[in-house]
This record gives C-alpha cells, structure tokens and sequence, in this order.
C-alpha cells in the first residue's frame, strides 16, 4: 500500500468548493482525505511531502493538444507531450484527431489509446473526427468512435463549411451523447489570410483574414445546436464578436460553450510587428506594475513563432476575451500545444505552419493575465482548467473528492521565473514566449498518486544533462 501526505499547502479544489489550508492524504492512487487533521490517519510509513506556501488543486485538464502521434512525431510524440504537459502542472491532456492518419476510425483510437497507456506520464483522452480524413465531406463513423473510446468529435485545424454535414453531425453526436468542438472559421472569407485582417496586415503587407471569418461559424454553430439540441463547444475563442454572440447565446439556454487560450488574451497581431512596436501599441499592463523597470522580452518582425489559426487578433478582441473570462461567458482554458519543428517555422512568414508550443506556458499566463491582473480569483482560474473540461467532456476528473484519482497539481502563483525555449521538455520549441520573465509555475505534478514531475527533478535532470555534454 503506496500512500502520500502533502502537508501544509492551500487545497483549492472548485468542485468540492473548497479554499484554505489543509492535507491532504493520497492512498493506492486515489485521494484518501482532504483536511486539517488527516495527518493522523496516515500510517507510519507514509511519504510526506511539504507543500507550505503553495497550492493543492485538482490536476489541471488541457482539453485541446496536439500531441502529432500517429505520423508526425518530428514534432511531438506522446512521450514528450505528456511530459510537457507534466512540467506544466497538467495531469490530463485530451489530445485532436488531425494526426497522419486522422483518428477517424476505431482502430487509430486504439492504437492512440494503448500507446498512451505505454508512453504517456499523464492521462491521455482521445477525440475523433467529425468527417473522415478530416475532409469535411463525408461523417466519420461516430457511433464506432464512441465505443472505441473518444470523448468528443472536432475536425480541429479545419472547420466542416458544410452547414447540412454539421447539422448531421450534431444530430449523430447528440445520439451517441458527444459533444461535437469546432475550430470556427469560414474558409470563403479566411482564404489565404495568414495573420488577422487589419491596421498590422496592411502595414506588414501580408494578407489578412477578417474576425468575421470566425464570427460566421460561432452564429452558425449557435443556430445548429438551436436546432439539434446538441452541444456544440467552440475551441480557441479569438474574436470580440464571438464572445458577444455565445454570450448572448448562452442566456437564451443554447447548449455551447467556449474555451480560450493565453496566447489569444496575452498577444495582439501587434507582436507580428516585433516586440519594440508590440510594446508601444498593446504591450502595456501584460506584466502587470512589477515589471517597472524590467527589460521587455524581444523579438523580431515577421516572427513566425506569432503565426497561429485563430491568429493573433486585435487588443479590443483581446480584451473581450479576458471580459469573456472574467463574467463566465467562456469557461474553460486551454493551450491548443501545437508543435511545429524548427526548420518548418524558419521560412517566410507565408509557407511557416500555424501554431505555437503551450503546455508549459499557460498556467503562467493565465496566471498572470487573470490571477495577478485582478480578473479572477484562482479558484475561478482553476474550476477553467477542471471542473470546466471535465464537465464538458464528461470526465471522471477535476475533483479532490475522497475516493477521485489522485490527480493533484501542486503551484506556486507568485513564483518569479524566466521562460527559456531551451528548458522546454516539449520536442519542439516554437513558442513566443521565449525570454519571458512568468508569474506562477507548477511545483508537482501527481497523476494516479504518481509524482510524474516536481521541480527538484527537473534541476536534477539539467545536472544530468550537463554532465553528458
Ligand atoms: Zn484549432
């Protein structure tokens, strides 16, 4: 019998509305008891660990990764994505079907599945495709998906334009009790944009793609769940619009909801112009009064690592989506982790794929933009990243409810720290943080009452790899 105290910490757990200091006790893999007094049922050979100072919550959930296995493992594998997402303070990640091949059918459902159980240092969940091949012509088969096992259908990197397929989908994914996420975008009006329509596009002299381009399919996915009664959970929120329309959606009982990522309510297509014109122009406040006097992170125009689908919008949608946080109208929080190799994003700004690494940067910024930002209390940060996804996706997860997986994420939200590509335990390092001084990290990370990473093991593992060079 394996058991584990953390003692002395700040248990926030928002399911079970809990916040304040407490142990907690975690027994063969399952959370024993959370209080004041569970010391005492711990018995003498238990592992104790000292968590004063810092915060207990439920494992963090990203429901929106990209983990590029099957087919593109250059990038990412399950191996290393999991342990990004372990250094990130995430003990969950659902990872999207746009793999090579697609996860369109049982049988890559399986294999994703078992090679998870083998590889992956954090649970692993599963969507499948709306449309096989993720062509957006014909349904994939979502009955099969189901059994074999996923926890949601999206086409993510692609949108279904066909608005009678959607319907179909929904209608399927209602039988079936899945809820159906989509990357909003119309194609006619996005067409060959590659960063967000407006003052930036037409000064850098790359092309544009409208906010509208997103907006469409928000109201279109709002009117199909209208119709069908099925849930339909918009990913990656970008636009001010948008947030307006599910919100007003949302009143009227629709069944959507929405999630945003750190880099949408952090950046603006001001950072496509380097960091001296992004600071000018929407930089102010991102790091809150403490950085006074702190040299600002840089970095250069037409940096790729600022190329991403939704792409950077303007600071007015910016600051709709932190509004959108903050009232509720979007509940859940995630990185949309989308590695891309070096050589791939080192081209012109036109040929570099969209996207950006996220797991290990997220928890930082949401801290610092909603946390450290007075926007939201870190209770309300966490019931994003648990009860939120979990509800959705209806996962057993998100809860420190005795008898739950002993899922904990244990964080520091003051922690002063720098972010260095080069420290990323993700294979690929093309995010847009790089050289920028974070607020808050993850200390521990337990999956199944296993610690999967904790700080210590990291500096540990830098020693190491000094020694071998
Ligand atoms: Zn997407």
């Amino acid at each position: 019998m394996s058991s584990l105290l953390l003692t002395g910490g700040r248990v926030i757990d928002p399911a079970n509305q809990i916040d304040g200091p407490a142990d907690m006790l975690i027994r063969d893999g399952k959370i024993a008891a959370v209080g004041l007094d569970v010391a005492q049922q711990a018995s003498g050979d238990v592992e104790r660990m000292d968590v004063s100072g810092l915060v207990v919550c439920p494992g963090l959930i990203d429901l929106h990764v990209h983990l590029r296995e099957p087919g593109q493992s250059a990038k990412e594998t399950i191996a290393t994505g999991t342990q990004a997402a372990a250094r990130g303070g995430f003990t969950s990640v659902v990872c999207m079907p746009n793999t090579s091949p697609a996860i369109d059918n049982p049988g890559t459902v399986a294999l994703i599945r078992d090679k998870a159980e083998r590889d992956g240092v954090v649970n692993v969940f599963v969507t499948g495709a709306i449309t096989k091949g993720i062509a957006g012509e014909e349904l994939a088969p979502i009955g099969s998906l189901k059994q074999a096992g996923v926890v949601a259908i999206t086409d993510d990197g692609h949108c279904v334009q066909n608005n009678e397929l959607m319907r179909r989908a929904l209608e399927y994914a209602k039988m079936f009790d899945l809820p159906v996420m989509d990357h909003c975008q119309d194609y006619s009006l996005v067409s060959d944009g590659v960063m967000h329509e407006g003052y930036w596009s037409t000064t850098l002299g790359l092309r544009g793609w409208p906010a509208a381009g997103e907006d469409m399919i928000v109201a279109r996915n709002i009117l199909l769940a209208e119709l069908t009664k099925a849930h339909v959970h918009c990913q990656h929120l970008s636009t001010a619009r948008s947030v307006e329309l599910i919100r007003a959606a949302k009143k009227r009982g629709v069944t959507i909801s929405a999630e945003a990522c750190p880099h949408h309510f952090t950046l603006t297509d001001a950072a496509i112009a380097g960091s001296e014109k992004f600071w000018n122009a929407d930089g102010g406040g991102v790091f809150g009064a403490s950085a006074a006097g702190c040299a600002m992170p840089s970095w250069p125009v037409y940096d790729t690592n600022f190329k991403m689908n939704p792409p950077l919008r303007s600071a007015r949608d910016r600051e709709a989506i932190l509004e959108g946080l903050t009232d509720g109208t979007i509940e859940i929080l995630c990185s949309d982790h989308a590695p891309h190799c070096d050589f791939e994003k080192e081209v012109e700004f036109d040929y570099a794929p969209f996207g950006i690494t996220g797991l290990e940067a997220e928890l930082p910024l949401s801290l610092m933009q909603l946390y450290h930002a007075k926007r939201l209390s870190l209770n309300d940060i966490i019931a994003k990243f648990t009860v939120g996804p979990a509800r959705l996706l209806r996962l057993a997860k998100g809860t420190l409810s005795a008898g739950a997986d002993a899922d904990v994420t244990v964080f520091d939200p003051d922690a002063d720290w720098v972010y260095r590509r080069q420290d990323s335990v993700s294979k690929s390092k093309n995010s847009p943080f790089d050289g920028w001084r974070f607020k808050g990290r993850a200390v521990t990370t337990i999956v199944g009452g296993k610690v999967v990473w904790r700080e210590e093991m990291s500096s540990e593992r830098v020693q190491l790899a000094a020694l071998n060079h």
